[in-house]
């Protein structure tokens, strides 16, 4: 399946494309899971997106369209994709459009995943994430056996920079000036999902149900 998965930070996009993705191969292509590869890799892209991440604001359009082709020119795309926190602006938009035409490549879905504010801040402010394998948990609902250790690879379990409250309120700020008008473009190319995202299982079922999968 190709899809894209819309919904505000905390709405379960990163859990829902795991989900997907054990369904038939496709691969989740997260932009924030790159970034922040790059960041603790410190790599030339990590440093330029470094200061943007932590206060909660958005990378470059540029930077992030240039990760974006790599990533889809390369082989594992074939057998499907989830984008899980991109495109994020009108413009990343347009240009994954234009791009997808140049590969030749049609969307399935752009699944919008509805999730009340109270929740997400709520899930965000106790969510946890291991600094080596990306492992995610939740301070009061999945913590991890041991606090503050990876139950998966035994990293450290920390609070991402940008899970503070001053962060996360930035970002859902952000999110609705910059991200939440994508919804009516994709309305417009008749590609929107829209789902009242109660639960990751409710969401994939959803998911499922739309593409007879
Ligand atoms: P996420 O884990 O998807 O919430 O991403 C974490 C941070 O990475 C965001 O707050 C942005 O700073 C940056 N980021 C991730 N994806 C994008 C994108 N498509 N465009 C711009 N910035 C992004």
């Amino acid at each position: 399946m190709r899809l894209i998965l819309l919904g505000a930070p905390g709405a379960g996009k990163g859990t829902v494309a795991k989900q997907l993705t054990a369904i038939d191969g496709s691969v989740q292509i997260s932009t924030g899971d790159i970034l922040r590869a790059a960041v603790k890799a410190g790599t030339e892209l990590g440093r330029r997106a470094e200061a943007a991440m932590k206060a909660g604001e958005l990378v470059s359009d540029d930077l992030i369209m240039g990760i974006m082709e790599a990533r889809l020119r390369e082989p594992d795309c074939q057998s499907g994709f989830l984008l899980d926190g991109f495109p994020r602006t009108l413009p990343q938009a347009e240009a994954l459009k234009e791009l997808l035409a140049r590969l030749g490549v049609q969307l399935d879905a752009a699944v919008n995943l509805n999730v009340p504010r109270e929740v997400i801040l709520d899930r965000l402010t106790t969510r946890r994430t291991c600094v080596d394998c990306g492992a995610i948990y939740n301070i009061k609902s999945k913590p991890p056996k041991v606090e503050g250790i990876c139950d998966q690879c035994g990293g450290k379990v920390v609070q991402r920079d940008d899970e503070t409250e001053e962060a996360i309120s930035k970002r859902l700020d952000v999110y609705q000036e910059k991200t939440a008008p994508l919804v009516d473009f994709y309305r417009a190319e008749g590609l929107l999902l829209d789902i009242q995202a109660t639960s990751s299982e409710v969401a994939v079922q959803a998911i499922r149900a739309h593409l007879g999968i």
